[in-house]
Formats: structure tokens, C-alpha cells, sequence
């Protein structure tokens, strides 16, 4: 019930030097040069010497449910486990229907995102799928995201994409409508999360969208920005106007970018580093046909934030912030979620120093990763994976 972590090079996401951590039941209770042992008798004291102490990850796009199908239903992916979740340092997820909207739908994720949060995780979902008409759990976007707590959101919608069913632009104004009026209904950030494909329009449709409407241009993430490099220059004209863009983690520098090579761009550029996001695309099909068995990662994320900190040598709060407090202010989870403050939740993600290897994550002040190994698995999980046990 109550940890005291010690002495953590603290990036809450901006960086505030060693300090002491003190965790009471699932909020952080105070962060302070140096918090007394004696100060709760029988509290849990971590030492974190050597050690950096961050928030959570976010990622705002993750197939819980398996992505894919698109090559039959031999190509469907099984759905994602806890474990592989927290050993990404991932603290709270966004769950997303991908192309499938005929053998998932938002029911089966709005079970599945509850299972993971009893399992220890903080978990959100959005409304929707590629196409549009989008699917629904109530009938309307707009009543999804006002009275169903764990939505947050529509999407991903597809665009500039051959599976997309290539919306008109006054079909993205009803559903930017239905996603507006269901986020000021409830009370939340509410956002259009946007696929965007490597078709010939690019991000246009979401100009031609903005251009042409009222609607706040904070309420639109488009998404895989840099899976070519053309979208990418067009990402950046988006982000000089306002908007917000999200990169894909796992993708290799050749037709788009890597994300430690699209930070650095966007950093050098320095416009609106603030509005980039990272996210993982875990667990949807790699080749975009679902036929290589392969799927995405979701601790490719950590991976890419790791890679940019050390070899393309982006700033440590510039790369953190982009997986923590940027994804958090888009999707109004800010300040609770996405910094290391007294008052946040404790979500805390303990990195290594030398390597930045993951070391520890707490989630709502539970320890469920220890020397970068699961302390908990999901009920379903097999108990021993490894082939020779
Ligand atoms: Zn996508």
C-alpha cells in the first residue's frame, strides 16, 4: 500500500533530479529531494540509485483484440495478453478495431479493455473501425463517447488507403460531429484517431477536412505518419498548421521513416514537438495483408523511445514526452496520467541508467514488472511459454 522509491533521476516528464517517490495506495503522495523511511512504519523502500523514473507509457493504438484477417480468417491475430503489455512499460492503452469490423466489434473490445483493467492495466478504447459508416456499441458515435466511460474516442478511420472505404469529406464532417458533440456531452478530450494509408491522397482528406470546417483541429490524430515520406512532409505541414500527428514504432528508414529518425527531423525542425505522439500498432499484421504471420510489437515502442535517446540522441523529456505527457494532453488524461506529480496516478515506469533497459513498472501503485520480468500474467496465460519447459 505504501512504496517509497529512492533516489530516481526524476523526468516527470521534464527532468527535476534525484528525488524520492512516495506511493500511496494507487496515487503518487508526495515527490521530494528526500522523503524520511521512518515516515510510514512497514512502507516498501525501492532503491533506485542508478536508475531513471518516468511515467507510464501510453499508447493510444493497440489491437487488443488481434488485428488482421485480411488475408482470411487463418490470418485473424489472437488477442493480446497482460503480460506482453506491462513488459513494454506500457501503464495504460488505447484498444482499436483495425479493418475487421465483421469478426471483432466494439463489444468484444469493450470486454476485452475491461479484462485488462481488472488484470491491473489502465485501458480506453475507441469507437469505430476502418470504415465508415463507423461500428458503434450504442448506435451513435456520439452516444458511445458520451456515456461510456471507457471510450474515449472514434476510430481508426481509414484514409488514403485501398481497405479504406474512402470517405467523403462530408462524411468525415458527420462523424467529426458525432466525435465533437459526444466529447463535450461527456465531458471528455474525445478524439477522430486516423488511420492514414499510403495511398496517393495522403493526409488531404484531413486538410480538405479542416479547410472546410469549424471543427478544433486538436480533436484529429492521424496516425502511421511516418510509413512514407511524403506523408511525412505532409505531417509536417499539418503540425506547422496546428494539428496533431501520431508515428508508428517498428517502421525502418528507406520508403518512410524510423521514429528515432522522424524525431529527429521533427526536433531539428522544432515546431510543435508538443503535438507528436508515438504509438506501437500493436498486435495488427505487419505486411498490411495479414498472411506473414508476423505482428507487430508492442514493445517496439520502448524500443524506438530507447533507440532515439541513444543513438539518435533526441532529448531524453523530448523523446519521453512524446509516449507520456503529449498522448495524455491530446486524450485528456492530463495531469492525472502522463507525469510524475503528487496527486497523479501511480503509474511509473523505473529505467535503467546505463542502457535505458526497463527495469520496474507500477500501475495504479501495483509492481507488476521486477528486473524487467512480469510479476503477473493474465488469467489465460500460459504459465511456463518457453518450448523446453
Ligand atoms: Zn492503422
Amino acid at each position: 500500500m505504501f512504496i517509497l522509491l529512492k533516489n530516481a533521476e526524476c523526468y516527470t516528464p521534464d527532468y527535476s533530479g534525484e528525488k524520492d517517490i512516495l506511493v500511496v495506495m494507487d496515487k503518487i503522495y508526495l515527490i521530494e529531494d528526500r522523503i524520511n523511511e521512518s515516515f510510514l512504519p512497514g512502507m516498501q523502500v525501492i532503491d533506485c540509485s542508478g536508475k531513471i523514473a518516468m511515467p507510464g507509457i501510453i499508447d493510444q493504438h493497440v489491437h487488443l483484440t488481434g488485428g488482421g484477417g485480411e488475408a482470411g480468417p487463418a490470418s485473424c491475430i489472437p488477442e493480446l495478453m497482460l503480460s506482453e503489455l506491462i513488459s513494454g512499460g506500457i501503464s495504460t492503452v488505447v484498444g482499436v478495431l483495425g479493418m475487421d469490423g465483421v469478426a471483432r466489434n466494439i463489444q468484444g473490445l469493450l470486454a476485452k479493455a475491461r479484462a485488462l483493467e481488472i488484470e491491473g492495466l489502465n485501458t480506453f478504447i475507441y469507437t469505430g473501425y476502418y470504415g465508415v459508416p463507423v461500428l458503434t456499441l450504442t448506435g451513435r458515435v456520439m452516444t458511445d463517447i458520451a456515456f461510456i466511460d471507457k471510450i474515449i474516442g472514434a476510430g481508426e478511420v481509414a484514409i488514403s488507403d485501398y481497405r479504406s472505404s474512402h470517405p467523403s469529406i462530408q462524411q468525415l464532417k458527420e462523424l467529426s460531429f458525432e466525435v465533437l458533440s459526444g466529447r463535450m456531452l461527456g465531458g471528455k478530450a474525445g478524439v477522430l484517431h486516423i488511420h492514414v494509408g499510403d495511398g496517393k491522397s495522403g493526409l488531404q482528406p484531413l486538410f480538405d477536412l479542416y479547410g472546410e470546417s469549424e471543427f478544433p483541429i486538436g480533436m484529429f490524430v492521424p496516425t502511421h505518419i511516418n510509413r512514407s515520406r511524403t506523408l511525412f512532409e505532409q505531417g509536417m505541414e499539418y503540425l506547422k498548421n496546428g494539428g496533431n500527428i501520431d508515428l508508428t514504432a517498428g517502421e525502418k528508414t528507406g520508403k518512410g521513416l524510423s521514429v528515432q529518425d522522424g524525431l529527429k527531423k521533427l526536433n531539428d525542425a522544432g515546431i510543435g514537438m508538443d503535438r507528436v505522439t508515438v504509438s506501437s500498432d500493436g498486435n495488427g499484421s505487419m505486411t498490411g495483408s495479414g498472411s506473414s504471420g508476423e505482428t507487430g510489437k508492442v514493445s517496439q515502442l520502448f524500443n524506438d523511445i530507447r533507440t532515439s535517446i541513444l543513438e539518435t540522441k533526441i532529448p531524453i523529456t523530448t523523446a519521453i514526452k512524446t509516449v507520456t505527457s503529449n498522448v495524455a494532453g491530446i486524450l485528456g488524461m492530463y495531469p492525472g496520467k502522463g507525469c510524475l506529480a503528487a496527486g497523479s496516478d501511480a503509474d511509473i515506469l523505473v529505467v535503467n541508467r546505463e542502457g535505458f533497459t526497463l527495469d520496474k513498472l507500477l500501475v495504479r501503485g501495483q509492481v507488476l514488472v521486477d528486473n524487467g520480468n512480469p510479476l503477473v500474467k493474465g488469467r489465460f496465460e500460459l504459465r511456463h511459454q518457453s518450448p523446453t519447459s
